[in-house]
Order: C-alpha cells, then sequence, then structure tokens
C-alpha cells in the first residue's frame, strides 16, 4: 500500500523542551488511515497535523469504543530510532481484537510510523530523559445513536516531544493501595489500551491526590485481594532477591506492558531470578514485616520506571527501603534509558531504525 504525502503549508516553531512537560504540543504531521466495510482499511497517508469535525453522534463520543498505545522515538548518532515500534504496533492489534475494531495491516502501520519519524525527526529532542512520545490510536467513526459495533474507524499516529519524566530527579513516588474502586475486573477490558479503563480509574486517582498520594495500586476486583497495576504502569516486586510481578497471562484484567517485558528479560539476563505470579497484598505487606520487601517499581513507556517508596494500605504506611531508591531500580532505569540514548549497546534487539 503506497502511503501518500500532503504537505503542510507552513511548519511550527519548536517549543522548548525542558519546559514543555508531557503531552501538550504536537508535530506537523501526523499518520492517517480509515477503514470502511468494502475498502478494509486504506489510503494510508502523512498529513499536516490539524483539528478534525466529529459527528455530534460519532459513537465514539456515546459509547468509547476506542483504542491506544504510546511508544517513543529517540536519536542515535543522529538518526531517528523508535524502542520496540513492532512490539507495540502488534499490542494495537490485541487491543483492537478485544474491542472488536477491524485487524489493523501491521505492515502499514509499521511503514506508516517510519515514515512519519522520518518526516519529524527534527522534532525529536535530544536532552537527557527527553524523547518524541507515539501516540498511535484508533476510534469508531459511524455517526449512529445505536449501541452497535461501528462499521467505520480511524487510525491516527500523532506524535509529542516530551521533557524528562524526571526533571526534578529520580524519585520515589507515595502509593495508595485501593481496596474500594475497581480499574477493570476479570471478563472486563482490561487487557486493553482503550480509552474505558482510563474512565474508571479518574475518580480513584483524584481521591487518591487528595489524600497526597501520586498514584492508585490496584486489587484484583473479584477478591480485592491480588495486586493487579498502578494507573499507568505495570508493578514489579523484588522479594528476597526475586524479581516478582503478577502476570497478564493469570490475570487478564491487567495490561500487558511492554516496559515490564523489557524488565523482565533484562533482569533474567542479569541472573534474577524473574517469577510472574499472582501475589496478594497480604503477601507484600508480610515482606514487608519480616524485612524480605527489598525494592518496589512502576513500569511504563511514559516514566520507563518509577521506584515506589512507600505503600499506604487500610489506613498503614508502609516505608520501603528506607524511602529511597532502590539499587537494582536505579540499575534498570539507568540501563534502559542507557539503551534509549545509544550509550548502552541493544544486545535484545529493542531499538528500530525509523529510515
Ligand atoms: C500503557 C499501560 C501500561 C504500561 O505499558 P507499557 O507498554 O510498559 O507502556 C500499564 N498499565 C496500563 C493500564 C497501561 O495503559
Amino acid at each position: 500500500m503506497e502511503i501518500k504525502f500532503v504537505e503542510a503549508k507552513t511548519l511550527k516553531a519548536k517549543p522548548d523542551v525542558s519546559k514543555i512537560g508531557f503531552g501538550t504540543h504536537f508535530t506537523d504531521y501526523m499518520f492517517e488511515m480509515n477503514y470502511n466495510p468494502t475498502d478494509g482499511w486504506h489510503d494510508p497517508k502523512i498529513v499536516p497535523y490539524a483539528d478534525m469535525a466529529i459527528s455530534p453522534a460519532n459513537t465514539t463520543i456515546h459509547y468509547g469504543q476506542a483504542i491506544f498505545d504510546g511508544l517513543k522515538a529517540y536519536k542515535h548518532n543522529g538518526k531517528p530510532v523508535i524502542f520496540r515500534a513492532s512490539t507495540h504496533l502488534q499490542r494495537v492489534n490485541v487491543s483492537a481484537k478485544i474491542m472488536d475494531i477491524p485487524e489493523l495491516p501491521f505492515d502499514v502501520m509499521l511503514t506508516g510510523l517510519k515514515k512519519l519519524i522520518y518526516t519529524e525527526r527534527d522534532w525529536i529532542p535530544t536532552e537527557k530523559g527527553q524523547s518524541l512520545y507515539i501516540r498511535p490510536f484508533v476510534f469508531a467513526t459511524d455517526n449512529f445513536l445505536g449501541v452497535n459495533v461501528s462499521k467505520t474507524y480511524k487510525f491516527l499516529i500523532i506524535l509529542s516531544p516530551v521533557a524528562a519524566y524526571y526533571a526534578h530527579g529520580f524519585a520515589p513516588v507515595k502509593i495508595m493501595v485501593e481496596d474500594k474502586y475497581v480499574r477493570a475486573v476479570r471478563g472486563g477490558l482490561g487487557a486493553a489500551k482503550t480509552p474505558a479503563n482510563y474512565a474508571a480509574s479518574l475518580h480513584a486517582g483524584l481521591v487518591a491526590h487528595e489524600k497526597n498520594y501520586d498514584q492508585v495500586l490496584w486489587l484484583d476486583g473479584v477478591e480485592r485481594k491480588y495486586i493487579e497495576e498502578v494507573g499507568s504502569m505495570n508493578i514489579l516486586f523484588k522479594i528476597n532477591g526475586e524479581i516478582v510481578s503478577p502476570s497478564p497471562k493469570e490475570q487478564t484484567s491487567i495490561l500487558d506492558g511492554i516496559t515490564r517485558r523489557t524488565v523482565n528479560q533484562i533482569a533474567a539476563d542479569w541472573g534474577y531470578p524473574v517469577v510472574e505470579r499472582k501475589i496478594s497484598i497480604d503477601e507484600v505487606i508480610a515482606a514487608h514485616d519480616n524485612g524480605t520487601l527489598e525494592e518496589v517499581f512502576g513500569s511504563g513507556t511514559a516514566a520507563v520506571i518509577s521506584p515506589v517508596g512507600l505503600l499506604e494500605y487500610k489506613g498503614k504506611e508502609y516505608v520501603i527501603n528506607g524511602g529511597k531508591i532502590g539499587d537494582f531500580t536505579q540499575k534498570m532505569y539507568d540501563y534502559i534509558e542507557g539503551i534509549h540514548t545509544g550509550e548502552v549497546e541493544d544486545k535484545f534487539g529493542f531499538i528500530e531504525a525509523a529510515e
């Protein structure tokens, strides 16, 4: 499939990336492809980034049939590269399947993404911790108030230069274990990157912030006992030398994060026992109390690694590793950041060239 290019009349001035935080500025171009039952996915093109006209009866606005993903581009020796592009685009189709969105042509997505990143290569910031955040997404475009799977869809990729996540240094967060609200439940949409899961998480996040916690740690929605994940990150524990995390295969309400897979692959390569299994909040607290809970951290594309310094559960606070960043957490963060910048050899083949 040929990818068309529609040139922008004017280009934007590039912002000072160190001052813009996350997801506030967008580049000059975006990738677009549309679906209808006759043509399938068709007419892939790179077009100027612009607002869209949406019908007030658009089904996504009313019923939320949509998916997204998130990944990042960097520069290695001046050349644009993308971290785990293929793995992320495969996950787009995992989410699509759960949401009954027609499977997207992988090769067109990948070629389109690479072409877009190459076109926008001057937007990739190069200071430490900065990146060009990539947001692919699909939404239903039928204009109809009946509750139905849509017949038409739009796939877009937009790009946003982002500042270093840890502008004030790599710092531990305080997390509230949520025992009232649920994000996703067995049989629901938890394994898809879909807006509904975020909608379900907003209120609990607000309540946690009001109580001065940074994020919420979700427990399973059935027994309210097993650890699931944090807001937009997966969670990992270092207990008695082992790297333990909940398994998305066993717990289908968890999003199968690619950063968690990256961490586990590197940890196994370093010789750590890597265990994916159900872990209850009671087990985590018992490990804290008997001194074997060594480190806790979140993993996700936006923050990469987020050290956890404190957990709150049922009114009690549990400090982890004296509230400081653990050695393993720091080493893992530095190593993955090194692969991003090109300072660490990419022995796992995570880096894909965008040319
Ligand atoms: C995106 C996301 C993650 C992290 O996934 P990565 O692939 O590591 O970025 C974790 N949990 C949820 C709910 C997410 O949406």
